[in-house]
Parts: C-alpha cells; structure tokens; sequence
C-alpha cells in the first residue's frame, strides 16, 4: 500500500502509473499477470495496462459488459475467484492476448459511487484458488486504483450507470402496472473518500461509529412491539450480533491499517463478505448476508452523518420502493397515497409483505435479483406485474408501450368505477352477491369503495402473522371489533386461524413438514391445540357482543371436524354467558370447503351448517393434486374443465337440496370467464379480491342467467374435457362482457 501510493504520489502520466501499478502488484501478490481493464464508452472494457499479457494487446483487446470473466464482473459488480478459469462457461479467449498458459483467476471490479469504471485481474499458471485474503488486497488495490483515476481527473470516459437503461426479471406478486421514481428502502452510501493519511483518526472514527450503532439496534430491539414483523426480530436480534462481532471489526480496523478511510474499509469489508457468500443458494446464508449489508449500510450512514435521513421526508409522489426484504410492518409504514409500487430482491407470493401489498392494491414484482445494487435514489422506473419486469431508466419505447398500457387500463377502472356503487343485478333480475376477501384493517377502510356488499372471507391469520408473538385474547378481541365497528350493516364472514402449513407463525415453533399444505395444519391444528382456537373464539364472541357474528372453519376434512368446531363455539358462547358476558345476537357458523373428501359427505354435513364457501385454493389444488404456489403445477390443470365443473355443478345441486347458502370465495371466483362458469352453474354468491369486483360486476350485469344456467349445463353434456373454448363461445355468444 505504501509503494502503491509513492506511484500515485509520483506523478507522471496516466499510462507510465498504470503500467508500474500492474507491475507493482504482480510482484507483490506474486502472479504471473496483473491487468486493468477500464470502461471505454458505455459498453466496452478495454485492456489498458498489463505485466504478463502480450503488451501489443493493450488498447486494443475490448470487452463487453456481461462478455468474458472481465466483462462479469463489471456487470455483476462482484469478485470472481476461480481456479480453473478456461473451464468457467462465461471464459471468452482472447488469442491476441497470450494468456493460453493462465489458470488461476481473481478479478474484482473497480468501483466508484457504486459505478464500475474497470476490472483488475490476477493470473497465475498454477491451478489454485487465491485466498480470501489475497482477493481481500486486490479489492483494496482496485479502490486505491479507482481514488487515483478520478482524483488526477483521468477517469476514463465512463457513461454513468445511472443513465443506462436495465432490464431486471422477478415475479409478479400483486396486479398491476407502476411507473415512477426509485425510492431505495435503505438508501446505500456512495463511498466517495476513500483514503487516509491518518489511520488513528480512521479508527477513532470507526469506534465512534461502532458505539452508535450498537445503540442504535439496541435501541430498535427495545421499542419492538406487536405491531412488528416477528421476523423482524429476529433479524434485528442478527444485527446485534453481527455489531459485537469482533472478528468484524478486527477486519475493518485492518482495512484502516492500509490507508483506507473507515468508510472504504468498512465497503471493502462487505465487498469481501459480498464474494465470499453472495453465490450461496443457502437461503439461510444469504439472508444473513442481506443482515450484514444492511448493517454496514447503517454504519456507512453514521459515519458520513447520514444517519437519521427519514425515509418519509424524500418520498416522492410516485415512489416505487426498492429493497432486498421488507417485513409487512416496514412496508405499512409508508405512506400508501405516495407509493406506487413494490419491487424487492426476494419475496414469494406467500411472503407477509405481499400479502400486505396485495391488501394495499399496491403493483408489485419480487424474486428480482440485483436490483438493489444497480438502482438510485430518484431514477425512473417502470414496473410490470404481467410481463414480471422491472425497468429501470427505460427507453422511450418502453415507456411509450407502457403508457398505452397504462391509458387502456385507467379506460377499465374507470368503466368499473362508474358501476361501482350500482347492485350486482343480471339482465334477468338475479341478485348476486358480491363480497370481497380481506385479512387487515385496510381493507375494511376500503370495503365501501370496492364496490362490495360484505367481507365474505376476513383471513384472521394475517394479524397473527405480521406480529411478533401470539396475539393476547384482548388484541386479538379489539382487531374483530375494529373491524365489525367498520362495517357496520354489512357482514363479516371471520374464518378462524388457518396457519400451519407454509403460514408460518415463527413463535409457535412449528415442525418443518414434507408436505405442509397437507399437514398439520388449519382446523386440524385447531383440534389438537383446542386452546388456540378457544382464545380466538371468545374474542370472537366478545367482539359480536349484541350483533350478528359470522364464523367459518377452514380446511375441514370430515363432518365430525365441523361439529366439534361448532360445538366449541357453542360452549364459549354458553361459558361467556354464564359469567355475565354480553353474546352475540345471532350467530352463523359454517365450513369452507377445500378437500375433496368433504364433497362427499356433504350430504351429512350440510343439515349441520349454517353456511358453506368453497375455498377454491385449495380446492383445486388438492382435487388436481397441483401444488397451488409452485408456477409449474399452479396453471397446469384448468379449472374450466370437464371435471372441476362437474364438481362444483355437485356441490351447487346438493346445497340447494338441503337449502343451505353456498358462496365461492377462492380467486377463481375474481376473473370473470370463470365466474361466469360459475353463475352458470347457479352460484349467486362470491367472495373476491378486492380488485375483482369491477370486472366481475360488469360482466354479472351483462349476463342473462336463465339463458347462461341453459348454455352452460347444455356444454357439460358434449364429452369434453376442455371448456374454456365453450365458455368463451356461450360468452359471445350471449354478449357477455369480460
Ligand atoms: C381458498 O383456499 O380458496 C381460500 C379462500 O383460502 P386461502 O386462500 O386463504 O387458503
Ligand atoms: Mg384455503
């Protein structure tokens, strides 16, 4: 590090420094070849300076981003260390260069303010892995390296990453089409001094800084509370480990020794954790590595006195927040009317913030790697659900494509708008009730403007999973009565806990199972830990005091299940009553229907219920035995099939029979086609995603029902097995719109 500076120090011009670094380095580092690549215009990399490649390649060997090793790591922003590189796939050769005899591989990007301006790379003969500590140096090296071109005004033309456009791939979680402005969760800090004469003045800084951090997430863990992600938690409980880990700060101390400033060291400390485990596919390790970067973040912004920057004071208007995980309670902490979008680096549909995101209608793609690194506060960014991409700085195409897209879809909503607050009503005078699904307060605060009568589906879980530890009876109990205060007239269809499974509650201490959809989960769970349910129950019970209450039990799997459910809700009530406790008025129970085993012996069941709702979910997914989470399996069978109709036509006649009402309340029921199916089949009542209810209402309003009933048990009788292809056509048939 010292000789490396009397070269920059020295002076001279651009090339005669180069070339005496790279021949500084091979020496010290003991490598056969030492080069550097530098940005040329916006896409190219050229060989600017090397000791041990052929010297007549220099300026004229280019690469592009993305080709080559070089052009990698330029485009990944990481390390490459490799010991065999001619075998790696992405190994472009090069024969003006000579490095046929090269093996071993380290290179590391040269960055600056997050910008790749070049690549320095190691070669050796000899087939070995450089050592971490080696990769360690080099990344020191390629920070000096990048300090130097732009302190001398030398840097090469670089075109700033933030002007270039970027596809980035994910998968859509929510619905929906977004534009508007990057607003980073955590806004990481462009470490722009990097280094220092005086390394006692670094570390005085350092240790400053390391003090205010460890307040600070002592500080978070204290004021945690219930309105918190429990996974929050327990990465803040990371964080607090990750700050008094010795072996941590020893290594940025280190990083100070050889001249860098606290902020570079602490970069450079990450930058090596980031190559050490950034290609694990271990969830658990990357997620711990998501746990560092933050927290490094967190001390880079104490130490550039960035600290307390509020992420509410630059939200934009149109802010599309990015982040590589967010827990439901971070997401609700923004202010809903200025975001218009969601992208994170990981998230499954499942995931608690995209349950919340879908309940705040909010656009949103996760499973989208890299982002985070290559955005900026501020840039544009345009977001996809449907073609499941995110742009960043888009082309004028693209946003032209997307304003089109954009403009037809404000067409619809404002077509759904204007029926809004009209009845569901068929040309031929049928009611159809149309409810909505729900899970938090949000969207009973929006049940009046969808355009729904009811909540036919309130998912009780979601309280239990966006908090940190079991919700007491008398949180449990305000939540039910917010929400029944809420609605008013309306009705609230409350299904008891369905968790277990993949809804994981992290207090509960559940067993990992090899089947979780079919295991232990939902009612089943329920009966075995009756005590669960019992607190629920009553605070069910309390919330109803001198109203109507509605209960539902999920999954039910025999009718015995149903009847001792029931029968609990009946004891609570009776016990509530002989303290002295106000009960509800009237009480509703019913079954959801998502096994196929239940469908018969609904002849047994349904003199016992008040109620049914199909779960089509989970319905279909064990009737076609097509895992409804997994991409593969969820859209391999169709619904508008020969045998799904056939069945839900059963379950339609034997309700009727025993005159008990039946409701679908599964996603199916939100896209027209196949809600159509069902009103053909004589259901006239769904619950639905909020955001279904235009559609579905506008389609219910232009449908005559006695005409659809006849055409649709006309096409089960014609031996096919697809009948997507005949309902489209009755649908054309009879002017249906969808
Ligand atoms: C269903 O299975 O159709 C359902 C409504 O329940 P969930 O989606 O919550 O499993
Ligand atoms: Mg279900």
């Amino acid at each position: 590090m010292r000789r490396l500076r009397q070269v920059m120090a020295d002076g001279g011009d651009r090339q005669e420094r180069l070339d005496k670094i790279v021949q500084l380095i091979a020496t010290s580092m003991n490598t056969a070849v030492c080069s550097v690549y530098l940005r040329r215009g916006r896409d190219g990399l050229e060989l600017c300076a090397t000791e041990g490649l052929n010297p007549d390649s220099v300026h004229k060997t280019v690469l592009h981003i993305g080709e080559g090793l070089v052009g990698d790591i330029a485009q990944h922003k990481r390390p490459l260390n490799l010991a065999d590189a001619p075998s790696h796939p992405r190994f472009a050769y090069r024969p003006e260069t000579g490095e046929d005899p090269y093996l071993s591989f380290v290179g590391v990007p040269v960055l600056r303010g997050g910008d790749v301006t070049g690549v320095l790379v190691v070669q050796n003969t000899t087939k070995r892995n450089f050592a971490d500590q080696e990769v360690e140096a080099l990344q020191t090296v390629a920070m000096v390296l990048a300090e130097m071109l732009s302190a001398s005004g030398e840097e090469t033309a670089t075109v700033d990453d933030a002007d270039a456009a970027q596809l980035f791939t994910g998968r859509g979680l929510t619905e929906g089409l977004a534009m508007g402005h990057v607003v980073l969760h955590e806004p990481r800090v462009e470490v722009t001094r990097l280094i220092s004469d005086d390394a006692e003045e670094e570390d005085a800084r350092l240790s400053a800084a390391m003090y205010k951090l460890r307040r600070n997430v002592d500080d978070l863990l204290a004021t945690e509370d219930v309105s918190h992600a429990g996974e929050h938690l327990q990465v803040l409980e990371a964080y607090r480990m990750f700050a008094n880990d010795r072996g941590w700060i020893r290594r940025i101390r280190d990083a100070i020794a050889t001249g860098l400033t606290a902020e570079a060291a602490v970069e450079q400390v990450n930058n090596a954790m980031r190559a050490r485990l950034g290609g694990r596919r271990d969830a658990y390790l990357r997620d711990r590595l998501h746990d560092f970067e933050d927290l490094s973040n967190r001390l880079l912004r104490i130490l550039s006195g960035r600290a307390e920057l509020a992420s509410e004071d630059k939200l934009p208007r149109d802010g599309i927040l990015l982040a590589r995980t967010m827990g439901p309670a971070e997401l609700l902490d923004y202010d809903r009317k200025k975001l218009r979008g969601l992208v994170l680096e990981e998230s499954a549909l499942g995931a608690h913030v995209a349950i919340v995101a879908r309940a705040l209608n909010l656009p949103m793609l996760g499973d989208v790697r890299g982002i985070v690194n290559a955005a900026r506060d501020g840039q544009e960014i345009i977001l996809d659900t449907d073609s499941e991409e995110a742009h960043l700085n888009p082309p004028a195409d693209i946003v032209a494509a997307y304003s089109n897209r954009a403009r037809l879809r404000a067409r619809r909503m404002q077509r759904y708008a204007r029926i809004k607050h009209l009845p569901a009503v068929t040309r031929d005078g049928d009611t159809v009730r149309l409810d909505k699904n729900a899970g938090l307060m949000v969207d009973v605060e929006t049940l009046e403007d969808s355009g729904a009568d009811n909540i036919g589906l309130f998912r009780t879980e979601l309280q239990f999973m966006v908090a940190a530890r079991l919700p007491r009876q008398s949180e449990q109990e305000e939540v039910y009565r917010a929400v029944l205060d809420k609605v008013g007239a309306r009705d609230v269809v409350f299904r008891t806990l369905d968790v277990g499974g993949d809804k994981v509650l992290p207090y509960l201490n559940m067993a990992v199972e090899e089947n979780p959809a079919m295991g232990w989960r939902a009612t089943r769970m329920a009966l075995d830990r009756p005590a669960l349910v019992r607190v629920q129950l009553r605070a069910l019970l309390r919330a109803a005091a001198g109203r109507k209450l509605s209960v539902m039990f999920p999954l039910i799997t025999t009718k015995d299940e149903f009847v001792i459910s029931r029968d609990m809700l009946y004891a609570e009530r009776d016990r509530l009553q002989q303290f002295g406790h106000k009960v509800p008025e009237t009480i509703e129970v019913g079954a959801m229907l998502e096994v196929p085993a239940l469908v018969w012996q609904l002849d047994q069941l349904l003199p016992e219920v008040d109620f049914l709702s199909v779960g089509t979910n989970d319905l279909m997914q064990f009737f076609f035995a097509a895992d409804r989470g997994n991409p593969q399996t969820s859209d391999r069978y169709d619904f508008l099939s020969l045998p799904a109709l056939r069945l839900l036509a059963h379950v339609r006649e034997l309700c009727a029979v025993h005159r008990v009402p039946v409701s679908i309340c599964g996603e199916l029921g939100g896209r027209p086609l196949e809600a159509m199916a069902l009103l053909g089949l004589g259901y006239r009542r769904f619950s639905l995603p909020s955001a279904s209810i235009g559609p579905v209402k506008r389609m219910v309003r232009s449908v005559n029902g006695r005409r659809l009933e006849r055409a649709v048990a006309e096409a089960l009788t014609k031996n096919r097995i697809d009948m997507r292809a005949p309902m489209r056509e009755i649908a054309d048939a009879q002017g249906v719109k969808l």
